[in-house]
């Protein structure tokens, strides 16, 4: 799977960036993956749960943001939302467009918990965190 590769991808700069800022464990990772990627944001929910476990991102959420692909038409200057399968400007169908995004894959931001060592911190059940939107 796809996906698979992508999430270790993912992880390992997380687990670079958190390192690097003195943070033991990883709370939340907030990514944005074009549509034109073709990544299934379940897949990448799935790798995430499976890969996490025993890492410093165990418990950790995955916040995917979907940018669906967008282009500019060079011949009428239209700017313009689309799918994956229709890229012609629905103006002037021209076929004279530049891809402006939808080819995303990069990590926005990571936060970090810093728990203070020592002090055993109950873990917080994040089973019924309630779906975003
Ligand atoms: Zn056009």
């Amino acid at each position: 799977m796809h996906e698979m590769g992508i999430t270790q991808g993912i992880l390992a700069a997380a687990f670079d960036a958190a390192e690097e800022a003195g943070a033991t464990r990883i709370s939340e990772i907030r990514i944005t993956v074009g549509e034109l990627t073709e990544i299934q944001t379940f897949a990448l929910d799935f790798a995430f749960e499976s890969l996490t476990p025993g890492t410093m991102a165990e418990g950790a959420k995955l916040v995917v943001t979907e940018l669906s692909p967008r282009s500019h038409c060079r011949d009428c200057g239209l700017t313009y939302d689309h799918d994956r399968f229709e890229m012609i400007c629905p103006d002037c169908q021209s076929f004279n467009v530049e891809l402006l995004q939808g080819r995303e894959l990069r990590i926005d931001s990571i936060e970090t918990d810093d728990a203070p060592s020592g002090d055993a911190t109950p873990e917080a059940s994040a089973s019924d965190a309630p779906a975003e939107e």
